[in-house]
């Protein structure tokens, strides 16, 4: 099955899983290129989101999108989603409850995009995949997790109140096209093979791999 079929029918299955919460808001599955390099995942969406049924169309997406064409990309060929898939209510943070019903639409979703790096924004996409990391310390760093390369970020709202945050978001950025081309040298230099997900034990923090 293509990917495009795979997604929309994963699609689908979201919107009918009446056991999900937060359904009193819109569904915010994700979007963009199904062959996307680059994985975006933020918290949750947010009213803007919601109101459109798409991901980052607000003020972070707006500076999302500036981030992206800075370093010589469209938005269209990436592939931008959430961890939590619905807006939860007053744009509260995700509670793990929900976090945890919406990890199998998100795991297969990934597994679908197969992309090589996902990109985490913000505190609660990064500890998604690394729940021990700390966003100051360990955003622009490289992870791995199931021979993807995982490189956390700022989230842009952050970026948004924050010049010096700004700074770093748009520094980390600007590795990106570099990651994408040394992705194979990278991983077949890595020095270890994978992290763990929540559920697992904890993450040592030798697993990290600094990259300056
Ligand atoms: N913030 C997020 O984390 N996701 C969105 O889609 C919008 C804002």
């Amino acid at each position: 099955m293509n990917k495009l079929k795979a997604l929309e029918e994963l699609k689908n299955k979201v919107l009918e899983d009446i056991s999900l919460p937060l359904r009193e808001s819109n569904l915010v599955f994700g979007e963009g290129s199904p062959d996307a390099q680059v994985m975006f995942i933020g918290e949750a969406p947010g009213f803007y989101e919601d109101r459109e049924g798409r991901p980052f169309v607000g003020q972070a997406g707006k500076l999302l999108n500036k981030l992206v064409e800075e370093i010589g990309w469209q938005r269209e060929e990436v592939y931008i989603t959430n961890i939590v898939k619905r807006r939860p209510p007053a744009n509260r943070d995700p509670l793990p409850e929900e976090i945890e019903a919406y990890d199998p639409y998100l795991k297969t979703q990934i597994e679908i995009l197969n992309s090589k790096i996902i990109a985490p924004l913000g505190r609660f996409a990064m500890n998604y995949f690394l729940p021990y990391a700390k966003i100051s310390k360990d955003q622009g760093q490289v992870f791995w997790w199931r021979g993807k390369l995982i490189y956390p970020l700022y989230h842009p709202a952050a970026a948004l109140r924050s010049t010096a945050v700004l700074e770093n978001l748009k520094k980390s950025f600007r590795e990106l096209p570099r990651l994408v081309k040394d992705f194979d040298k990278l991983l077949a230099e890595r020095e270890y093979t994978d992290i763990t997900l929540p559920s697992g034990p904890e993450v040592p923090e030798i697993n990290q791999s600094k990259l300056f």
